[in-house]
């Protein structure tokens, strides 16, 4: 609300004492207030006023209309409405997050169970193959019957230690990386050892000496090979005076 006072008049010792309020509404539910008085002390207009504005809310009430929340009172409900809303917003998002949670742990028991039923899978498939009982494919796999046969009855837990590792499930089993073999060395003299005809080789081949042996895996290879650098022949070649231990 938009409010302008004026000063109270000029004080005219011919005229009896009043006030008078003047309240015009302007566009927006807003109104402008001029007020004046003669002759009376302003804390009685006031106290006037105010008794004026209790006579317009009950009849306010009356026409089914709420009073207009004014002063510090007006100030603290919208607060308590704000912070009312504020509950509310909070109480939407813990619903949300509640929701998110369920979904996370729906979405971990998916990915266990999709573990498992790939598990159960490949050893009802290497069981076949190799004539295996599967009984264990059924025991995890989680839409599979399982039926205890009774076959390791003897033992305390008849049923199979299977560890599903939860860090790697979607990925191809692992291959075991092994320290990568040279397919091409060079022998001592800078021919390629057990591929070009070296004359150096040739010679130490004839000349006892100790043996330099290297690990190595030609291409048309099928496993890996100890060769001398020197000579090209196995390190345990008696041509070695001294052979070395091979790691
Ligand atoms: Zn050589
Ligand atoms: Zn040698």
């Amino acid at each position: 609300m938009s409010t302008t006072e004026q000063p109270t008049a000029e004080q005219h010792v011919d005229r009896e004492p009043s006030a008078t309020v003047t309240l015009r509404p302007t566009g927006d539910d807003e109104i402008t207030l001029t007020a004046e008085s003669y002759g009376m002390a302003p804390a009685r207009v006031a106290y006037g006023l105010r008794m004026a504005a209790d006579t317009f809310d009950v009849r306010a009430r009356a026409a089914g209309d709420e009073p207009i929340p004014y002063g510090p009172a007006a100030k603290q409900r919208a607060e308590v409405e704000t912070l009312r809303a504020r509950v509310a917003e909070l109480e939407t998002e813990t619903a949300a997050l509640q929701r998110d949670k369920e979904h996370v742990a729906q979405a971990a028991e998916a990915r266990v169970n999709g573990t498992a039923r790939r598990l159960a899978e490949q050893i009802t498939a290497l069981g076949k193959a190799r004539g295996w009982s599967t009984w264990a494919a059924d025991y995890i796999h989680p839409e599979r019957e399982f039926v205890d046969t009774g076959e390791q009855a003897a033992t305390d837990d008849p049923r199979p230690r299977i560890e599903i590792d939860l860090e790697q499930p979607a990925e191809p089993e692992r291959v075991e990386e092994r320290p990568a073999v040279p397919t091409v060395v060079d022998c001592a003299h800078g021919y390629g050892l057990m591929r070009d005809s070296c004359p150096g080789c040739d010679h130490e081949t004839e000349t006892p000496h100790d043996a330099d042996p290297v690990t190595i895996r030609p291409t048309w290879a099928k496993r890996n090979m100890r060769r001398c650098r020197r000579c090209g022949c196995v390190p345990s070649h008696p041509i070695h005076r001294a052979p070395k231990a091979q790691p």
